[in-house]
């Protein structure tokens, strides 16, 4: 590719050829950035922006990536949606995500009539759905740039875009197997950050959206994501979680294919890095091989969240999920023989399509099991498209809520008394912020991901310290530091 790029340093244009993506980018933050002085020069004021995160985890860590070009465009981060600048990267797994969005934007017409100058941007994954695209275009018009999650990295160009043809940007694409690296981000917390391992999503759970909106998977290269780490870690960081919609299929479509297994020995190898976590796990894919690498590698943290979805096999084929509750329990006892210590978490679906009472007891049956240290649990949402949205016998709400409300009472319940296994004993724990209500205390989080306060201050923020726990109070402990 050749264009024609400003070069500040000589303050003159140059001929760039054949630029890579990142460069490109590099090039629309620069445009874009002197916009953004002018308009300070004219308003008097630094402009703002917000950047507004729905759903997971994979969300959030766009969102680092959308504040870091903000950022360098020159842009001053705040907490408010009457920012200059608002984007909303959405989630459309659950239909009441896409409701929320529609709810902030309504309130949003209001602002931009009292700043007629703010841009308000959407994207994420409510954005490849066309009909979504379609409802703003009539219904939304004082949106101004809308992209989807396959061009995340071309946000500075349609910024760019926005600020010199004056009408809205829409720019979404169907499938990408570009991953652009190098650009710009920024860390919500200093000492630990996600590092995205792969993208998109070949499962097709049939009541999920995902790899419809997030595309195939891919997988970064191993040396792209050593390197994303070593320079975090040289920049203070000691934990990281590696992230994926099924981390343990990790590599097999690289030129040179690689288990999750070696890539996670290849981290554990750099110096300074204290922590590694991962999610998410499918446990069709788990490996026995995994399971050894957790058992031991001292900085894998011991806690795996294996999303269960269903105790009931019959449900689980019907989910297309490959595996039974018999696999499932199965994997359970490998990785507690293997790790004593785990905590183990998940994620549950109440009122899948057919759900009998019967199949809800085999759900509670696994809890009871298992003995989840937490487990997020979801009533079953519709998502156009999915396979799981055509299927005959959904369940009525009253029973789903019903179901629903059982099942959180026995997780909790559970989660108490599991939680409470370590009281006593004395943990490493990663500080992590100085607690809200009590600023005589910090909060950080053992190996396993609980929580624990205890007497400290501000300077402990991202190292470890042994701490002794005292008490747990259902689902965190109070402890003391120890010399
Ligand atoms: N890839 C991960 C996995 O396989 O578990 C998680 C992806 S999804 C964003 C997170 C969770 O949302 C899923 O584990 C599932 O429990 C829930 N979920 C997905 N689709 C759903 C739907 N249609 N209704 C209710 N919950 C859903
Ligand atoms: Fe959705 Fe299943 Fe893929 Fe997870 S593994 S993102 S639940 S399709």
């Amino acid at each position: 590719m050749e264009m024609v790029r400003f070069d500040h340093n000589t303050g003159g244009i140059m001929l760039t050829e054949h630029l890579s993506e990142a460069e490109r980018q590099y090039y629309y933050m620069d445009q874009c950035s002197i916009w953004v002085k002018e308009q300070e020069e004219k308003l008097g004021r630094p402009l703002t922006a917000s950047v507004v995160t729905f759903g997971c985890q994979m969300n959030s860590r766009d969102s680092e990536k959308l504040t870091g070009i903000l950022e360098k465009i020159g842009y001053t981060m705040i907490d408010s949606e009457k920012a200059d600048f608002v984007i909303y990267n959405t989630c459309t797994v659950r239909e009441n995500a896409n409701l929320r969005v529609y709810g902030r934007l309504g309130q949003m017409k209001q602002t931009k009539k009292r700043n007629p100058g703010m841009f308000i941007a959407l994207c994420g994954c409510m954005m490849q759905e066309p009909e979504v695209v379609e409802k703003l275009k009539k219904s939304y018009r004082h949106v101004d740039i809308i992209f989807g999650t396959h061009n995340i990295f071309k946000f500075a160009e349609l910024i760019y875009r926005r600020i010199t043809e004056d009408k809205m940007v829409i720019d979404i694409w169907k499938d990408t197997d570009q991953i652009v690296e190098d650009l710009p981000n920024d860390r919500k917390y200093p000492f630990k950050t996600g590092i995205n391992i792969m993208f998109g999503c070949n499962n097709f759970c049939s009541y999920c959206i995902v790899p419809y909106v997030r595309g195939r998977e891919r997988s970064r290269l191993p040396e792209e994501i050593l390197k994303e780490i070593k320079n975090a870690v040289a920049d203070g960081v000691v934990e990281v979680m590696l992230l994926g919609q099924n981390v343990n299929s990790y590599g097999k479509n690289l030129e040179h294919p690689m288990t999750f297994s070696e890539l996670l020995r290849e981290i554990c190898k750099i110096e300074g890095l204290e922590r590694v976590r991962f999610m998410t796990s499918h446990p069709k894919d788990l490996s026995d091989e995994l399971i050894q690498v957790m058992a031991e590698e001292p900085k894998i943290c011991k806690h795996m969240h294996l999303p269960l979805q269903s105790g009931s096999t019959e449900i689980l084929n019907k989910m297309n999920r490959r595996y039974t509750k018999e696999d499932y329990l199965l994997l359970v006892d490998k990785l507690k023989k293997a790790c004593p210590d785990i905590s183990l978490t998940t994620d549950i679906i109440v009122g899948f399509p057919g759900e009998t009472e019967e199949d809800f007891l085999e759900t509670l049956d696994v809890v009871e099991k298992v003995g989840y240290d937490s487990a997020y649990t979801f009533i079953y949402s519709k998502r156009t498209g999915t396979p799981a949205a055509v299927m005959e016998n959904q369940i009525p709400e009253d029973v789903v809520k019903h179901r629903f409300n059982r099942l959180l009472n026995r997780v909790q319940e559970i989660a108490a008394n599991v939680c409470s296994r370590h009281e006593g004993t004395i943990q490493d724990v990663l500080v992590e912020e100085v607690n809200h209500q009590d600023d005589t205390l910090v909060t950080g989080r053992m190996s396993n991901n609980t929580v624990v306060h205890f007497k400290g201050d501000a300077s402990m923020i991202g190292t470890i310290v042994s701490v002794k726990l005292l008490t747990c109070k259902n689902f965190y402990y109070i402890g003391e530091a120890v010399k």
